[in-house]
């Protein structure tokens, strides 16, 4: 820990290998793979070439930069598979409504939850909301959130969802998150067509889907099924629509009521289903069988909403089914950018133990998102996004929470300065 930081040039000329960056120092790496591991990681080219002990790395390697990992905890940068950051302000008043008694739904109804959301996004600017959703980005960077999956959805209309893709598109450009955006067109219907659903969904399914996978703005579309949002019927159309035109498939379901939407998304070959908090048998049984649709569990949703009900994680896990942790960042039911906070309601909430919740928002995250190849884990041949963290072992995550254990960010071997 005495050495300092410094810059050296590795020219190979000593025998040694050159490469970009050598973390030496640690207290640990955690690899997410069998048979990896030490305190110390070569880098090059953004990819991780080695993970071992830092004495045996420093025999072998000159690189050009030298990392003082200073007794933290090494991670993979964490992925987020469920975020909407595509919000131009946070709807704190709703947060004292909420203590008054009123529901999500009641909220809604009242012209706040979404659809304040809605107008905010529609009179803001591109360039603004852009600045707004890197905004977003650096504090679940400063969490250490290296790649997330990104949710339009507070546009519904043509115009907007495409306006807010381009910003999740051009914030990422401006910050260095990695994103895997996602349209969600069917979000809730826009107020002008609520009573219009039909009219709404055909204009999402002729019009935007096509445009959004012309101009590569979203890898994945999604959709909010449930009374008030969207019901299996409809949904159906616009996932089948989705995946006809190739966007990989991520639902919304079973969250207050259960109307049959994870028995769909399996149906269809979701990548994932997520909320789950009202799941009923058929849906278990459903996933269950397949176990390839993948589960996001969100278990700041219903601390933030003052929710009894979880997502039956333990009886998931044991049955098979893959999962995830995300955060559901959002201004309406889960105000929070913090995987580290996410795993500690997955600890408390859900009970799931520190290696779930930690394999939950690196390695699942990734894998829900098909690029467990390459994020996730930090073997050689991974991308080098790592954080380092004031954790004196893996038990320690989600732990404590309150807190921000993630005091250096790494993406493709490159330190981020989120100060
Ligand atoms: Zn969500």
């Amino acid at each position: 820990m005495s050495e300092p930081e410094m810059t050296m040039k590795g020219d190979g000329a000593s025998g040694l290998i050159p490469c970009d960056v050598l973390v030496f120092g640690a207290s640990e790496i955690l690899t997410n793979q069998p048979g990896c591991g030490g305190n110390s990681m070569a880098v090059t080219a953004g990819k991780v070439v080695a993970v071992g002990d830092g004495k045996e790395l420093r025999q072998l390697y000159s690189p050009r930069q030298l990392v003082d990992g200073q007794g933290l905890l090494g991670l993979p940068g964490f992925l987020d598979g469920h975020t909407h950051p595509a919000f131009a302000v946070g709807r704190a008043e709703e947060f004292d409504w909420r203590a008054q008694g009123l529901t999500y739904l009641e909220i809604a109804e009242r012209g706040g939850g979404i659809h304040s959301s809605v107008r905010a996004v529609r009179s803001c600017g591109e360039e603004q909301l852009t600045q707004i959703v890197a905004g977003h980005f650096r504090r679940m960077l400063r969490h250490g959130t290296t790649a997330c999956e990104a949710k339009s959805g507070y546009g519904l209309s043509v115009e907007d969802e495409l306006k807010s893709l381009r910003a999740i598109r051009s914030a990422s450009a401006q910050t260095g998150m990695t994103i895997y955006p996602t349209c969600l067109a069917a979000h809730m219907l826009p107020l002008e067509y609520k009573d219009r659903p039909d009219k709404y969904l055909q204009i999402i399914c002729n019009e935007l889907l096509p445009a959004v996978k012309e101009q590569k703005l979203a890898v994945a579309a999604d959709i909010f099924i449930e009374t008030g949002a969207f019901d299996v019927v409809r949904a159906r159309t616009y996932l089948e629509t989705a995946k006809d035109l190739g966007f990989a498939l991520r639902v919304h379901a079973d969250q207050f009521e259960s109307l049959g939407g994870t028995e769909l998304a399996v149906e269809l070959g979701a990548q994932s289903v997520d909320h789950l908090e009202v799941l009923h048998d058929s849906g278990m049984e459903a996933l269950a069988m397949t176990r390839k649709t993948y589960v996001g569990l969100l278990p700041s949703v219903p601390h933030f909403l003052r929710q009894q009900a979880d997502a039956p994680a333990r009886r998931l896990i044991q049955a098979g089914v893959p999962y995830f942790v995300a955060t559901d960042f959002n201004p309406g039911s889960s105000y929070s950018a913090s995987l580290p906070e996410a795993a500690h309601f997955a600890r408390v909430r859900l009970n799931l133990s520190a290696q779930e919740a930690f394999l939950g928002i690196t390695q699942h995250a990734a894998a829900s998102l098909g690029v467990a190849d390459v994020k996730g884990s930090l073997a050689p041949g991974f991308d080098a996004d790592f954080v380092l963290c004031d954790l004196p072992d893996l038990h320690h995550l989600g732990y404590g929470f309150g807190e921000n254990p993630v005091w250096r960010v790494f993406v493709a071997g490159k330190e981020l300065n989120l100060s």
